[in-house]
């Protein structure tokens, strides 16, 4: 058995077109511990996403292994749940609807669903907009949705692709607050792709930097403020420090 939770080991990964062979990963070796949040950040187009879509088998094909609770991904039965960095929400669903989506793909009577919705809803401050449609709700709210609908995927790795990128600074700094809330109560390992420095650093317990294509871990720091957090480590010296490494690395 392996000790970590999640575990790239010397991946690699072409894409192959007509016009010719895109390098995207260069030998990737990357762990998440149980229960511990980890962000990778990189230039765009390094190939941040390209990770999530092989450990969520959207895309099977690479070189080099990758383990997750010491099983072989191919083999791995349990769902890993993931936010896209668009919201995807459905339309013509309401607010509760889009949300219990993954309990009712797993064959949940509606009745139990909007049961486990009921309880969950006051921690994402949704009230009272049970039955709004996505175009009624703000961007943060519809952030929140599309959390709380990857918090009802049955699994304990989240994998959270740049959920906040579309957000202006103060909802996006709420955003983060509240996710750290969520990841204390649930209890959740969480792999973090944003190219924001300051949130990475405000929410990780490690960071991963990636470089340009073809993307190599050049940089990995552990970020050492006590939980919970809040805010008042944003201008804490530490915190200017974590941020020169970082920025230094992406140089
Ligand atoms: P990032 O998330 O770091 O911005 P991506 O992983 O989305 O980067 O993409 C890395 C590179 O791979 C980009 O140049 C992108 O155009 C290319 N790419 C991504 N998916 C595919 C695909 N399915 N086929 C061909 N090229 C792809």
């Amino acid at each position: 058995m392996g000790s970590y939770k999640i575990q790239f080991k010397n991946v690699n990964k072409d894409y192959v077109s007509e016009n010719g062979v895109l390098k995207v990963l260069g030998n990737i070796n990357i762990h998440v511990k149980d229960g511990e949040f980890v962000s990778i950040i990189g230039p765009s187009g390094c190939g941040k996403s390209t990770l999530f879509h092989i450990l969520t088998q959207i895309e099977p094909q690479y070189l080099g292994s990758i383990e997750i609770e010491g099983i072989p991904l191919e083999k791995y039965q349990k769902k890993m749940s993931y936010m896209h960095q668009k919201d995807l929400l459905m339309p013509w669903r309401t607010m509760m609807d889009n949300v219990v989506l993954p309990l009712e793909l797993e064959g949940v009577s509606k009745k139990k669903a909007y049961e486990e919705f009921y309880k969950l809803l006051p921690v994402f401050g949704l009230k009272g907009f049970e039955r709004a449609y996505p175009n009624e709700m703000s961007g943060g709210m519809r952030k929140r949705a599309a959390l709380f609908r990857t918090i009802m995927v049955d699994s304990d790795i989240m994998l959270l692709d740049e959920p906040f990128g579309a957000l202006d600074a103060i909802n996006r700094s709420k955003m983060q607050e509240w996710l750290l809330k969520i990841w204390h109560q649930f209890k959740r390992t969480v792999v973090f792709v944003t190219h924001d420095i300051e949130e990475a650093i405000f929410l990780s317990d490690r960071i991963y930097v990636l470089s340009n294509r073809p993307a190599k871990v050049i940089e990995e720091v552990t970020i050492h403020f006590p939980r919970p957090r809040g805010t008042d480590i944003l201008i804490d010296n530490e915190f200017l420090k974590y941020k020169k490494i970082l920025l230094d690395a992406l140089k």
